[in-house]
């Protein structure tokens, strides 16, 4: 079996490799790395990913440890076969343009200025990992954030060697976290007991999108995806049970799937009376299995409640998952002078305010200049590799006078931001115990002391 790059990528980038492009503070986005022969005599050569901070030959992008920062390249690609990459936001001033031309060669026709201008700016190449899938994925559908699967995934109890079944795959955000909590390595054999994700779409152009993703991303062997309507067809898996102990459904009427997750075959599923075969349950009878399902109204939550204890399911409770980002920073404007340097907690009148202001404004002039000197022109949304903002010097600080005025740095704050990206929903959670038998009990009974 493959070993899957997304579950182990390496130390350093390789042609094939899923990479996430950091472009600019929160501007991500995923990359399949080819084998480019980069820049002949001034020609970019073969794939090259080419940014509003420039161009990037792959070749430039291979073999480097991940995290790195990677300058554009001195080459021209020209604008010949350039094709605007899908942007969700549309917005031409927030997300860079970000191309993938392929086997242009393109003369460098313009002058060597102009190359040196392209060259100016960089980007960072990322490991992949499922959380930065979740920022960088081409969205189909909403999908669930990590706050809420990393939660979910913990309640039922995903871990490696689980077997998940998951409905619907929609983005796939949740299959992609999913896969890494089951992961337990690549198999020896296909016999080989393994974690796997047996994942589900009812839409076709998703179903289609995820297949290859799966198998872009080198997962096939850890994500079963079918195409099927669950409601009425179920989960199993060419007739057979896929044996999962835990199940995840993101479906507008969970319901009406959760009929198939029982032990036995229940009443209300119609049984030709010519059929005389056993009904296959999708869940491994030896296991205890847990279930979450994920809506954004309290309607579908009670019918799921009502559903999930029809069908067996006990220890049914919801859980709503809230997001606070608490941010501590700097309130320049309501600024104090320390009480020791004779300051005033209030500014005393406007001109006292004014001067200050004036202080901070050619504070941010002189920055500005520094910043154009060193040739960063059009990138102050750019940050350093550790997320700071690029500071004009080494020591990142303005100069040492701007430091020692602490009512410059304001007065500190929080406050909570709601930004933070998750999907609003209920989580419902429940637990279907074992099947246990008679002979379950007489054999438990023969393990105790007491026993005989
Ligand atoms: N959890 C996904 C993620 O993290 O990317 C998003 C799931 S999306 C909100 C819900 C998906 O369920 C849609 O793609 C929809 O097509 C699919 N769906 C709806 N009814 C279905 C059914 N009966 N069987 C299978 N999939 C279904």
């Amino acid at each position: 079996a493959t070993v899957p790059q997304l579950l182990e990528p390496g130390q350093r980038s390789k042609p094939g490799d899923l990479a996430i492009v950091l472009l600019a503070r929160d501007n991500y986005e995923p990359l399949i790395l080819e084998q480019s022969t980069g820049a002949v005599d001034g020609y970019a050569e073969g794939a090259t990913l080419n940014t509003r901070f420039g161009s990037f030959p792959h070749s430039t992008l291979l073999d480097i440890p991940w995290g790195s920062q990677v300058r554009a390249s001195a080459v021209d690609t020209g604008s010949r076969g350039r094709k605007r990459r899908r942007d969700d936001s549309g917005d031409d001033a927030s997300t860079p343009a970000l191309e993938d031309t392929e086997g242009t060669a393109t003369p460098t026709s313009a002058p060597a200025k102009k190359a040196v201008t392209a060259s100016s700016g960089f980007i960072h190449i990322l490991r992949p990992s499922p959380e930065l899938w979740t920022y960088s994925l081409p969205h189909r559908t909403q999908v669930v954030y990590t706050p809420d699967y990393s939660y979910i995934l913990n309640r039922i109890r995903a871990r490696p060697g689980t077997r998940i079944i998951e409905a619907g795959a929609g983005s796939g955000s949740f299959t992609h976290a999913s896969v890494r909590a089951v992961y337990n390595g690549a198999p020896k054999s296909d016999d080989d007991r393994k974690g796997k994700v047996f994942s589900f779409e009812f839409n076709e152009s998703r179903f289609r999108k995820m297949e290859e993703e799966v198998e872009s991303h080198s997962l096939k062997d850890f994500v079963s995806i079918k195409h099927r309507d669950v409601y009425n067809e179920g989960f199993l898996i060419d007739g057979k049970s896929p044996m999962a102990s835990a199940v995840f459904l993101d479906l507008p009427a969970p319901w009406k799937a959760i009929r198939h997750l029982s032990r036995r075959r229940p009443q209300d599923m119609e049984q030709d009376p010519n059929d005389s075969s056993e009904w296959v349950s999708p869940l491994d009878p030896r296991k205890t299995a847990m279930i979450c399902t994920f809506s954004p109204c309290i309607e579908q939550v009670i019918q799921t409640v009502s559903d999930l204890r029809k069908s067996g399911w006990v220890e049914v409770d919801m859980v709503e998952v809230s997001n606070k980002r608490l941010v501590s920073q700097r309130d320049r404007i309501g600024s104090y002078l320390p009480k020791e340097k004779g300051a005033n907690p209030n500014p005393a009148d406007v001109t006292e305010a004014l001067s200050k202001l004036r202080e901070v404004n050619q504070k941010t002039k002189e920055f500005t200049r520094i910043k154009a000197n060193r040739g960063e022109e059009g990138q102050n949304d750019q940050m350093d590799v550790d997320g700071s903002e690029r500071e004009p010097n080494a020591n990142n600080k303005l100069d040492e006078s701007s430091t020692e005025k602490v009512w410059m740095q304001g007065r500190l704050i929080h406050r909570a931001e709601s930004e933070l990206k998750s999907h609003t929903s209920y989580l419902v959670f429940a637990t279907l115990p074992p099947e246990w038998s008679e002979e379950d009990e007489a054999a438990a009974y023969a393990k105790w002391p007491c026993g005989n």
